[in-house]
């Protein structure tokens, strides 16, 4: 399930230029300013049940919320929300929150007090697309105290050597971009990326091709109800 307790974003990097969410052809584009929304506190709703006569959360334990995917989690708009929205989250460890971010320099801000090594029921996902944003963005990203990692390489705009920031991390996921005038995604790219992962001894997902993708000297267009099944042709997860 989605959780966004806040909306609205802007580009961080070249990898957010076709954003799905906020690029020239989605919906949200020109929602820029940052609002929080009204399902702030949907991890913590809770509803009485009168047969019963208890109280219990609307969510189900054990789920897995995928946290802030249509936003970013660290952007300096929410600063004055994140101690808040870190509470809710400590408020439900029997739920898994999942975070993607392409800001993880600002993973220190409103850090909560007892945050240590991380909370066990968070998993931070650091987003790069090309070496550049790798070499920013990752040895920050493996500073950072937190207890479960995975790297997302989507969308992959080049090829990108992880093998120094793959130490502690759980799994590499990677995707190409999609859209009218997505970038070509080059299967060796791909396929560099999975042998660094199988040299580490972690887990790596080919997530989509991608619109355009070049393989064997060929650069196919894929649609996007492909894109997933041409992945599952390859099978070369691990
Ligand atoms: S950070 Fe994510 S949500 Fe924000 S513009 Fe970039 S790709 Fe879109």
């Amino acid at each position: 399930m989605a959780w966004e307790p806040w909306t609205g974003c802007y580009p961080a990097s070249d990898g957010c230029k076709y954003c799905y969410f906020y690029g020239p052809y989605s919906k949200r584009y020109g929602q820029n300013t940052v609002v929080k929304t009204d399902e702030f506190y949907k991890p913590v709703e809770t509803v009485y049940m009168p047969n019963k006569k208890i109280t219990k959360y609307k969510l189900q334990s054990g789920k897995t919320v995928n946290t802030c995917f249509a936003t970013d989690f660290f952007l300096p708009e929410a600063d004055e929300w994140r101690a808040e929205a870190w509470s809710i989250i400590k408020q439900r460890p029997d739920l898994t929150f999942l975070f993607l971010t392409k800001r993880i320099d600002r993973f220190t801000v409103s850090l909560p007090d007892d945050w240590f090594s991380g909370y066990d029921n968070v998993r931070i996902g650091c987003t790069v697309e090309n070496q550049e944003t790798a070499d920013f963005r990752l040895p920050l990203y493996i500073s950072c105290p937190i207890k479960h990692r995975w790297i997302v390489c989507s969308p992959l705009l080049g090829k990108i050597n992880l093998s120094p920031y793959l130490h502690g991390v759980e799994n590499v996921r990677v995707g190409g971009e999609s859209g009218r005038e997505a970038r070509v995604c080059d299967y060796e790219w791909v396929l560099d990326i999975k042998q660094q992962c199988a040299n580490a001894g972690i887990s790596f997902i080919f997530d989509g091709t991608g619109s355009h993708f070049l393989k064997d000297g060929i650069i196919h267009n894929v649609n996007p109800y492909r894109q997933k099944s041409f992945v599952r042709e390859m099978a070369i997860d691990m």
